[in-house]
């Protein structure tokens, strides 16, 4: 993986419209192409398993009942029950959750964990709604989806918009629809209800891992890489701090309320201690200074650039722009599909998201296997086999890529679709 590395693969071809499931399926594409996927197989593999739309009838505080639109796309169950989060959104739309699910289909099969997978949605605003209120959708919600959710067929996890409160709801109101405590019908649970220790940091952790991998392959040296991270909300919060930790400068980081650039390396302990004593938030953080546009940070001379918030941020029109040798995805599809042609012939290498952000499905596993076996592990055990899996996912989608002469990320869809291709000629279809 020299910064050189010419790439041979075909470009996505992506229409004018592009979106999350556009972007996601040129991909899928050109790595069916070079695994020569056979058309059948093609077809099951494209279409989502189960597709439900749910109208939700909630009481307001004010006494109106306001009526929200609800999704669970099931993409595949061939590895496994399949796995996703929840997200509530405004925004949110059946193409999106399309796509996550799809996505959380391939993720899984990279890092080799027994699931499917699956997304949830909500078109909501959490942010103008009360705590009872979006309980009350929690479990109106779970209450619609009993049949598709369960232990050992759909199990559902936090995503943007929802948390640990929310997965407790649901783990709650789907007991009682079974009449028994079914813990490992959700992850992300608090800790003292069946939660796993790691989680909350797992997908950070992931990052750094795959990041430190990638960067070992390039011959990158730690105390000489500078990195920017888009977001610091979970994701990029733990992954600012545990390259920090490590040695990295970070030199940039940003939120919604902009972004944050100090030539000296940011103080991440400062940057987080000021973020939970204001909201959750960035600004008036003096430790760097404001950037006068916040998608600089994209643009900006740093060595490695970790985008963590949200979708088709690294876009056709800036991705000539980008410095950085290498970008390491830690949200779910920040860069699209149009982007990649571009980011390829400049011979900067990305870890793709199905790979670098996969450390949290990692340890949301490990919580369902605690709960199924009804005994805890420790802190030290949850992390060195989440470093494991990650390193060894890394290691074998290494391999693909210089194999193929192919990018990490079509390399890494090559490695998930074949699992599941080979897994279903064995289970057979009708
Ligand atoms: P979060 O809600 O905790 O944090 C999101 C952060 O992004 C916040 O700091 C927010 O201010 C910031 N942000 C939002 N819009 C922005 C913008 N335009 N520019 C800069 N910053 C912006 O969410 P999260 O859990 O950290 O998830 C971030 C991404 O990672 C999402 O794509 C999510 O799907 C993906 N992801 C999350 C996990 C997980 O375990 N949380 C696992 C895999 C993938």
């Amino acid at each position: 993986m020299a910064a050189t590395t010419v790439y041979k693969e075909p470009a996505p071809k992506v229409g004018h419209t592009e979106n999350p499931l556009e972007s996601m399926m040129s991909r899928f594409n050109v790595a069916a192409e070079i695994l020569g996927l056979d058309p059948s197989t093609y077809a099951v593999l494209k279409a989502p398993d189960k597709q439900v739309i749910v109208s939700l009838p909630v009481s307001m505080d004010s006494g109106e009942v306001r009526v929200f639109e609800g999704y669970r796309v099931v993409h595949n169950t061939i590895l496994g029950p399949s796995k996703g989060g929840i997200r509530y959104d405004k925004n949110v739309n059946i193409d999106e959750v399309k796509a996550l699910a799809a996505w959380m289909t391939w993720k899984c099969a990279v890092v080799d964990i027994p699931y499917g997978g699956a997304k949830g949605g909500i078109i909501c605003d959490p942010s103008t709604m009360s705590p009872g209120e979006i309980e009350r959708l929690t479990r109106a919600y779970t209450m619609s989806m009993k049949d598709v959710f369960g232990p050992d067929r759909d199990i559902p996890a936090p995503d943007m918009g929802t948390g640990p409160r929310e997965m407790a709801w649901i783990m709650d109101e789907f007991s009682k629809t079974v009449g028994q405590t079914s813990s490992a019908v959700v992850t992300g649970k608090p800790l003292v209800m069946g939660g796993s220790l790691g989680r909350t940091e797992a997908t950070g952790r992931g990052v750094m891992v795959s990041c430190l991998a990638a960067m070992n392959k390039l011959d990158m040296k730690i105390e000489e890489t500078s990195v920017a991270i888009q977001g610091f909300g979970n994701v990029g919060s733990w992954t600012a701090k545990l390259m920090f930790d490590k040695g990295l400068t970070i030199k940039a980081i940003s939120d919604v309320s902009g972004a944050y650039w100090n030539d000296n390396g940011i103080d991440i302990d400062a940057a987080i201690a000021y973020k939970n004593a204001h909201n959750g938030r960035l600004d008036g953080f003096e430790g760097a200074s404001l950037m006068e546009d916040a998608d600089d940070l994209l643009t900006s001379e740093v060595d490695v650039l970790v985008p963590a918030a949200v979708e088709d941020v690294i876009t056709e029109h800036n991705a000539a722009d980008i410095k950085a040798k290498l970008i390491v995805e830690g949200a779910n599809g920040p860069t699209s599909a149009s982007a990649d042609p571009i980011i390829y012939g400049k011979g900067i290498s990305v870890v793709p998201d199905i790979l670098a952000n996969s450390g949290g499905v990692t340890v949301s596993y490990f919580e369902w296997v605690q709960n199924k076996q009804g005994f805890k592990w420790s802190l030290d055990m949850v992390t060195e086999r989440a470093d494991r899996i990650m390193t060894e996912a890394f290691d074998k989608v290494y391999a693909v890529s210089q194999k193929y002469n192919i990018s990490l990320r079509i390399a890494a869809y090559v490695v998930a679709i074949d699992k599941v291709a080979q897994t279903y000629k064995f289970r057979g279809g009708y």
